[in-house]
């Protein structure tokens, strides 16, 4: 069995590194078991390893590509000797201390975990999606636009994401197609004028997506009128979904309190969750500001909150 650690992270965006960085920098010496290689956010990394361009991350004034900003966090962890683990943890139990966690058959122990599981993208749950994926469905625009170079595609939704991914996606599709199952949208007045004067973007108003044309290859898709129940069929080659997101939480049920959405239950103004010595930061406790750098910032938080945990139990 391995040795008991002071501090496991689970998890690695920016939220689970940033807590790497503060707990290796007080000695902590952290185990970030970090998650396995994907074609979703569920990878080490996180979410930002499907984005190109950040613009918005301070002290970047020139912007700087996601996955790039990722391995930045991730060596400046390593530097301070936070150790990695690139599995998926499978199951946890955190009714006692040492904490139990296991990858697999393997059997982790610490005295202070910090979850930092972050969220992943919503799919429509229809017929033959998860074989589309990557075979002209997806999930992220700035991974696969590039093969859709002066093709006719789609995305669907109407918040920020999907306009996000559409204006994105105009720089290579011939045309990009917004099908949005109401007739007004809910992202920000910024993003939506942007995509309303992009004269590559159309908009499918009151429309849902109800099948994939296909079977090895996305080929087309069928949408509902959702007023007059009547049907058509689209010839896209390819359909970028951006319907929001859902933290990743399931091997956290029955071991911590999670809110009606599936989030981790936080204390206010810290990382505190209902089991003392588990604190929880990012995207999988936070669901209204969901950037790298609240994260990050929630990251610091939980490896403060751990220390001073530790600390205590110490004394
Ligand atoms: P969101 O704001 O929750 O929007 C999800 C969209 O998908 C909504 O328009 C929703 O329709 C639609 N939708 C949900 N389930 C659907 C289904 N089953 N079928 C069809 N449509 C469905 O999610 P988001 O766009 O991913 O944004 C999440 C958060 O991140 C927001 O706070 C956003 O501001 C932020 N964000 C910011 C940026 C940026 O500033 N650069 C970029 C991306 C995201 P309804 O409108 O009818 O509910």
């Amino acid at each position: 069995m391995p040795e008991n650690r002071q501090v496991i992270i689970i998890g690695s965006g920016p939220a689970g590194l940033t807590a790497a960085i503060y707990s290796a920098r007080a000695n902590l010496s952290p185990l970030v078991i970090e998650g396995e290689p994907s074609s979703t956010s569920d990878q080490p990394g996180g979410q930002l390893m499907l984005t190109t361009d950040v613009e918005n991350y301070p002290g970047f004034p020139e912007g700087i590509m996601g996955p790039e900003l990722m391995q930045n966090f991730r060596s400046q962890a390593e530097r301070f000797g936070a150790d990695f683990l690139t599995q998926k943890v499978t199951r946890v139990d955190f009714s006692s201390n040492p904490f139990q966690m296991w990858v697999g058959e393997t059997t982790y122990t610490a005295d202070a975990v910090i979850v930092s599981t972050g969220a992943r993208s919503v799919m429509l749950n229809l017929p033959n999606e998860f074989e589309l994926v990557g075979h002209g469905l997806s999930t992220c625009a700035t991974c696969d636009g590039f093969f859709f170079r002066d093709q006719e595609i789609g995305v669907v939704g109407g918040g920020d994401s999907a306009m996000e991914e559409a204006t994105f996606l105009s720089r290579f599709a011939s045309k990009v197609t917004v099908i949005h199952r109401r007739d007004e949208l809910r992202a920000s007045k910024i993003m939506q004028d942007r995509a309303f004067s992009n004269p590559k973007i159309d908009f499918l108003w009151n429309h849902e997506v109800t099948s994939y044309k296909g079977e090895s290859k996305l080929e087309g898709i069928t949408v509902k009128d959702v007023n007059s129940g009547q049907e058509k069929d689209l010839a896209l080659s390819g359909l970028f979904i951006a319907i929001g997101h859902k933290p990743n939480t399931d091997i956290f049920q029955g071991q911590l309190d999670l809110l009606e959405n599936g989030y981790i239950s936080t204390q206010s103004d810290s990382s505190l969750t209902n089991i003392s010595g588990v604190f929880a930061c990012g995207d999988v406790q936070d669901f209204t500001y969901r950037q790298a750098i609240t994260a990050a910032g929630s990251g610091c938080m939980a490896a403060i909150d751990a220390e001073r945990w530790l600390e205590d139990q110490s004394g």
